[in-house]
């Protein structure tokens, strides 16, 4: 798939604009005329940020996907657990309205996985209907009776996912970690300017993290091992494929003042649904790699990214340094910074196990 930006026109940019406007998004006077414009830009950037994605205009592959997804309403088609899943609006809708009602659905990720098929069950078993995990119109209407209008709550309310903040006191030695190091190949991330790409920076900073983990026992899978572009949707794949207990996605910040500087860390939300462990052990890791680098702990900020949203684990995705920093600039050339970095995330996931 093509990434559509600024300035490109043709029958994908057609299909962008009409989606856009579809689910009520102004795309200008000219509308849909398939010349991404000022005006389809903006409408992008609107899109984007109501839908917890990073903001930037451009649609690429995530944005893509959820634009996509998005336009499915409940009722439409026959929802029910198969492979590829069904993914869509209408499944997080069905999700959220579940879980309101006390039925674990799971995490409000729009995919129709085995927890919401579970949950379906019981509540077919609850409501008298036939138990046979398929959500027809018998179900959409007990559900729609149930839950107000079908509105089960606002989104400006933020719904914590049902299974708590804390995986509970477990040994570093039980468990398994996929380790996800951002950008790879030509895919460098941002370049510094001392010509160091953040796609080394994240690698040399998953290994360390790597190594201490297995130091402590743990199982370790990383998403790469050198310097290849993996496919920004094969990265979840890859932990939810190891059954990862927690997912730490390596990345960092970049900005064109030298002066801007902090840790900060993503965990997933999306349109009030957010995971509550991802938001705690982001808190953990921010607050060690502030007190340990003499930098400021960011707050921590609910996102919709590809690597947060389609891992069936608690993900956070960590940017600890901006690589652009007066003061970190000139300190990547070897491992000592990197060393640091990767043992502050590793003292703040011992910490979050820990409590
Ligand atoms: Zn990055």
């Amino acid at each position: 798939m093509k990434t559509l930006k600024p300035g490109d026109r043709g029958k994908e940019v057609l299909d962008v604009q009409s989606r856009l406007r579809a689910l009520g998004f102004d795309v200008g006077t000219d509308g849909v005329d398939g010349l991404f414009g000022e005006d389809t830009r903006t409408a992008v950037e609107l899109y984007q940020q109501q839908n917890g994605l990073l903001a930037d205009g451009i649609v690429g592959e995530n944005t893509w996907c959820e634009l996509v997804e998005s336009k499915y309403e409940t009722g439409e088609r026959l929802l029910y657990l198969r492979i590829p899943p069904f993914r869509g609006a209408d499944v997080v809708k069905l999700q959220r309205s579940l879980n309101c009602l006390g039925f674990n659905a799971g995490p409000e990720d729009g995919i129709f996985g085995p927890i919401t098929e579970r949950a379906v069950l019981d509540f077919q078993k609850n409501s008298g209907l036939i138990m046979d995990g398929m959500v027809d119109d018998s179900v959409l209407r007990v559900v729609e009776k149930v839950t107000k209008d079908g509105e089960p709550h606002v989104d400006e309310t933020k719904i914590p996912d049902r299974d708590g903040g804390y995986l509970g006191g477990r040994d570093l030695a039980e468990l398994t970690f996929a380790i996800d190091a951002g950008h790879g190949g030509d895919d460098t991330g941002a370049v510094n300017s001392e010509g160091i790409a953040e796609k080394d920076v994240n690698l040399r900073v998953a290994r360390g993290l790597t190594r201490l983990l297995e130091a402590s026992g743990s199982q370790v899978v990383n998403t790469r091992d050198g310097d290849q572009d993996v496919p920004l949707y094969e990265r979840p794949a890859a932990a939810n494929l190891a059954g990862a207990d927690v997912c730490v996605s390596i990345h960092h910040n970049s900005n064109p003042s030298g002066r801007a500087q902090g840790a900060a860390a993503y965990y997933f939300c999306r349109q009030g649904y957010y995971s509550e462990r991802g938001r705690k052990l982001a808190e953990h890791i921010v607050a060690r790699l502030a007190a340990s680098l003499k930098i400021t702990a960011l707050p921590v900020l609910g996102r919709n990214y590809a690597v947060l949203r389609e891992t069936e684990m608690a993900t956070v995705m960590v940017e600890p340094l901006f690589i652009t920093a007066d003061d970190v600039v000139g300190r990547l050339i070897d491992d000592e910074l990197t060393d640091r970095v990767a043992e502050a995330i590793f003292e703040g996931l011992r910490e979050y196990f820990a409590s």
